[in-house]
C-alpha cells in the first residue's frame, strides 16, 4: 500500500485549479439569440442612450404643470401621441394624450394618468389632480448612458443580459469558445441504460449515472462535449482513450478509478503521458480527485495515427488547435455518484468558467437557519438540505455519497467547516443549488 498524502483543503485545491486555467485562446461572434450561458470576450458599450428619449410610463396626458395650479382645470387636447410617433412641441394652454412608451413632448414636464383625466366635449379634459414635477416621465437615458459599458467582459450572459444587449441593438456578441471536454467513466461495472434491462443486470453491475449528469453539467458550463463513453479497467485502453482524447480537446474529465485501488488505472496512464497529480482532498463527500496534463506535442509524436476526431466534436483545420497547442489538462472525479456531483461543482465548474474568462466563479453564499442537528466530522461538509417555508433548512436524512436521491431532493448544500457540529437553530452556510447549475 502506498502510503496516504496529507489531506488537502478545499480552498488551496481550488486556488491550484483556478490558478492553471487561464482564459482559452480564440473568441468568436454568436447570435444574441443563442448567447445565452456564454462569457463576453469584450465590454459591451452602448451607442446610444436607452430609453432614447423622455418618455411615458402612463397612459394619460402630457401636462405643463403651470397651467394646472388646482384641481378641475380644463383643457384643450392639442395632439395624440402614440408610442414609436414623433411628437410635436406642446402648445400653450392644451394638453397632449400620450400612451405608454410615447415620447414626451417639448415643453411637458408631467403626464396626468388617464385615471385622473376626465373628457370634457370631444376635444378637452378636466384634469383632476395637481401633477408633481416629472411625474410619470421616464428620462432619457435612465437606463443606459451613451458610452457606458453595460456588460462587462468576463459577464456570463443569462437571459436577462442578452435581453439589456438587444436592448443597445446587438444582434451578436463576442464571446469566449467553448472549452471542448471529453468526457469519460471508468468501471468495469458499469453498464449504459438502454443496453442491459434492469431485470437482467448481472450481479455486480450498476447502470453509469455519472455520465448522465456530467454530460449536462459541463454542457451547462458552456462547453462542447465529446462524450467518449467508458473505458474498462485496463491499462492500455485506458491509455488509448486518453491520447486520442487529448488531440481534440482542452479538457479530459472522467469518473471513477481515481483511488488507490489495484483496479484503478487511471493514474498510471495519465503519468505516462504527461503528469498527474492525485489529491486527497479535505471535503465530504468527494476526497479522491485528480488534476493533470497530457502533453498534446509529445502526444503528437508518440501517438500512432489514431484517424478522425471524436465523432462528436467535429473540428477543422486551424480551428483552435495545432501541434504547438497547450497542453490538455485532466481531471479525475471520483466515482462515486454525489462525490463525483459536487466536487463537479465546487471545482470543474469554477475551473471551466475560468477557461472562459468568466469573472464569477463562485455562487453567492447565504447565511441560513439549521432546522436540524448534525454531528461534527474532521472534514468540511457538503450537506444536501432543502428550504423550508419557515426560512430553515432541513437536513436529507441520508448523507452518503453514494445516494444520488439526495442531490435531487435538495436545493443546496451547506458548507459545513470541519469539526463544527450543528445545533438546531445555528446560522450556517447555504450554496443554493440552482446558481450551481446555472
Ligand atoms: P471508483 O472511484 O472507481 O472506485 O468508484 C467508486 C464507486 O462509484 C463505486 O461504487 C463505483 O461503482 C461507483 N461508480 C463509479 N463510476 C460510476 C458511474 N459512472 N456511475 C455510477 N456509479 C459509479
Ligand atoms: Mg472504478
Amino acid at each position: 500500500m502506498s502510503s496516504r498524502p496529507p489531506l488537502r483543503p478545499l480552498d488551496e485545491a481550488l486556488a491550484e485549479l483556478l490558478g492553471q486555467a487561464r482564459p482559452l485562446e480564440g473568441e468568436e461572434r454568436v447570435a444574441t439569440f443563442d448567447a445565452d450561458g456564454r462569457v463576453l470576450a469584450q465590454d459591451l458599450v452602448s451607442a446610444l442612450q436607452v430609453p432614447p428619449q423622455d418618455n411615458s410610463s402612463m397612459d394619460g396626458y402630457a401636462v405643463r404643470r403651470s397651467e394646472i395650479p388646482d384641481e378641475g382645470v380644463v383643457l384643450p387636447v392639442s395632439q395624440r401621441i402614440a408610442a414609436g410617433h414623433a411628437a410635436q412641441p406642446l402648445q400653450p394652454g392644451t394638453v397632449a394624450r400620450i400612451f405608454t412608451g410615447a415620447p414626451v413632448p417639448e415643453g411637458a414636464d408631467a403626464i396626468v394618468m388617464q385615471e385622473y383625466a376626465e373628457p370634457v366635449g370631444d376635444s378637452s379634459v378636466r384634469i383632476q389632480t395637481v401633477p408633481g414635477p416629472g411625474q410619470w416621465i421616464r428620462r432619457a437615458g435612465e437606463d443606459v448612458t451613451r458610452g457606458a459599458v453595460i456588460l462587462q467582459r468576463g459577464h456570463r450572459l443569462d437571459p436577462a443580459a442578452c435581453g439589456l444587449a438587444a436592448g443597445i441593438g446587438s444582434d451578436t456578441v463576442p464571446v469566449a469558445r467553448r472549452p471542448k471536454v471529453a468526457l469519460f467513466s471508468t468501471g468495469d461495472e458499469l453498464v449504459m441504460p438502454g443496453t442491459v434491462p434492469p431485470e437482467r443486470m448481472p450481479p455486480g453491475a450498476i447502470y453509469n449515472s455519472n455520465r448522465f449528469f456530467l454530460r449536462q453539467l459541463l454542457a451547462r458550463c458552456g462547453c462542447e462535449v465529446g462524450d467518449l463513453g467508458i473505458v474498462p479497467d485496463d491499462r492500455q485502453a485506458t491509455i488509448d482513450a486518453l491520447r486520442t482524447a487529448a488531440r481534440y480537446h482542452d479538457v479530459i474529465l472522467t469518473s471513477g478509478g481515481v483511488s488507490v485501488g489495484e483496479e484503478d488505472h487511471i493514474k498510471p496512464a495519465v503519468q505516462q503521458l504527461g503528469s498527474l497529480d492525485l489529491w486527497q482532498i479535505a471535503m465530504k463527500p468527494g476526497k479522491p480527485f485528480a488534476f493533470g496534463s497530457i502533453a498534446r506535442r509529445s502526444n503528437l509524436r508518440d501517438a500512432p495515427d489514431v484517424g478522425t476526431p471524436s465523432p462528436t466534436v467535429p473540428r477543422q483545420a486551424g480551428e483552435g488547435f495545432t501541434p504547438e497547442a497547450a497542453d490538455c489538462f485532466f481531471i479525475g472525479l471520483p466515482g462515486n455518484p454525489v462525490s463525483s456531483f459536487i466536487t463537479f461543482l465546487l471545482l470543474v465548474r469554477p475551473f471551466l468558467l475560468k477557461l472562459q474568462g468568466a469573472i464569477r466563479l463562485a455562487p453567492a453564499v447565504l447565511s441560513l437557519r439549521a432546522d436540524f442537528d448534525w454531528k461534527a466530522d474532521k472534514r468540511r461538509e457538503f450537506l444536501r438540505v432543502r428550504r423550508n417555508g419557515e426560512g430553515g433548512l432541513e437536513l436529507f436524512p441520508n448523507q452518503s455519497s453514494g445516494v444520488l436521491t439526495s442531490t435531487v431532493w435538495c436545493d443546496g448544500f451547506v458548507d459545513n467547516p470541519a469539526n463544527q457540529s450543528i445545533a438546531r437553530g445555528d446560522t450556517v452556510r447555504f450554496l443554493p443549488l440552482a446558481e450551481l447549475l446555472a
